[in-house]
C-alpha cells in the first residue's frame, strides 16, 4: 500500500513562483503575490475525508481509472479548470482500482465519474469526459446554485 502524497509543488500562474502545496490543510495561496494557487490532490479511501470532504473549499473529484481511455483525456482538462478556478475550487482524484469502497459508495457505473462536493455534499455530477471549457461551466454552475439559499 502507498502512501498518499502530503504535498507537492505548483508553480503560480500569477507570478511563476514554485510553492510547496499540502494536500488537506487550509487554502493555498502563493507565498511570494499571495494569489490563491490550483489545488490538486490525490486521495485514496483513507484520506479520503480529510483532502475532500473536509477542504475548506468546494471540491471537484474525479474518479478515474489507469485503463480508461477518456480519463487521460479529461485529466488534463480538469487540471486546467482547477488553474482557471484556482482559490475556488480544489481537484480531488480518486483512482477507483485503489480505493474501491469510494467507487461504491459514489456509486460510480462509468469512468470518469466527476463530482461537485460541498463540504462532503455532492451538489454536482456527471460521467463521461468533455472538453475543458465545458467542465468549467459545468462547475461554475454548481458553484453558483450551491450559493443560492435553498
Ligand atoms: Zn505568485
Amino acid at each position: 500500500m502507498s502512501a498518499s502524497p502530503v504535498s507537492h509543488t505548483v508553480r503560480c500562474g500569477t507570478c511563476g513562483r514554485t510553492n510547496r502545496v499540502p494536500a488537506a490543510q487550509g487554502r493555498p495561496r502563493c507565498g511570494n503575490c499571495r494569489a490563491p494557487l490550483p489545488w490538486i490532490a490525490e486521495a485514496g479511501g483513507s484520506d479520503f475525508g480529510t483532502v475532500a470532504e473536509q477542504a475548506g473549499l468546494p471540491v471537484l473529484v474525479d474518479l478515474w481509472a489507469t485503463w480508461c481511455g477518456p480519463c487521460r483525456m479529461v485529466g488534463p482538462a480538469l487540471e486546467k479548470v482547477a488553474n482557471d478556478l484556482a482559490g475556488r475550487i480544489k481537484l480531488v482524484k480518486v483512482d477507483i482500482d485503489k480505493s474501491p469502497a469510494l467507487a461504491r459508495r459514489f456509486e460510480v457505473q462509468a469512468v470518469p465519474t466527476l463530482l461537485v462536493l460541498d463540504r462532503g455534499r455532492t451538489i454536482a455530477r456527471q460521467a463521461g469526459a468533455a472538453s475543458a471549457p465545458v467542465l468549467r461551466q459545468w462547475v461554475e454552475q454548481a458553484l453558483t446554485d450551491s450559493a443560492q439559499p435553498a
